[in-house]
């Protein structure tokens, strides 16, 4: 960030009073920028004991596989943001049972939330951001082509044990598969 919204005079990077970070702050007005950590929701839909994954039609990793899920809009819960990004890249009326992950990705700030959620038909087509959208059973996931470590390690713990008394909360500093 270069020059203010509110004013339009240059940014400043220093630490506020009563701070203990550095902070983007116009240099005029005296307005603090703050950079906070950016929220991703999404869901892992099951029918039948098959997982539905999206192809990625868009960077990053394009033509990898994910489970469908994006960025929270302004003024929508987590779960709303799930279920919009569910239809939106796979076309797919869930219904969320239950948090199963919430993944601190510390090295890009940002947080990334998976529910659980029934497919109850096995409905569903690519929206604009998937090439392709198709039901895996558990041994045929496709370990080797998914876009996310986040992703990767929400399925992994799934099939470890499909219904934990608690959701995994834990934080990784990379993104991209282990295996890699
Ligand atoms: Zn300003």
């Amino acid at each position: 960030m270069k020059y203010c919204s509110q004013c339009a005079s240059i940014i400043e990077r220093r630490i506020p009073e009563g701070d203990n970070r550095e902070r983007d702050i116009c240099s005029v007005c005296n307005t603090i920028f703050y950079s906070n950590p950016r929220i991703v929701a999404g869901t892992l839909p099951v029918y039948q004991g098959k997982i539905l994954l999206c192809k990625r039609a868009i960077e990053p990793r394009l033509g990898y596989w994910t489970l469908p899920g994006g960025f929270m809009e302004n003024d929508e819960g987590t779960e709303q943001a799930a279920l919009r990004e569910t239809w939106e890249e796979a076309h797919a009326e869930v219904t969320i049972t239950s948090l199963f992950s919430m993944i601190s990705v510390t090295h890009i700030s940002q947080v990334h939330v998976f529910f659980l959620a029934d497919l109850p038909r096995p409905e569903f087509a690519s929206g604009p951001e998937s090439l392709q959208v198709e039901l895996f059973a558990p041994a045929d996931i496709p370990w080797q082509s998914l876009a996310f470590a986040t992703v990767e390690q929400t399925l992994r713990r799934y099939l470890d044990n499909p219904n934990p008394p608690q959701p995994h909360i834990f934080n990784i500093s990379r993104n991209q598969l282990s295996s890699e």
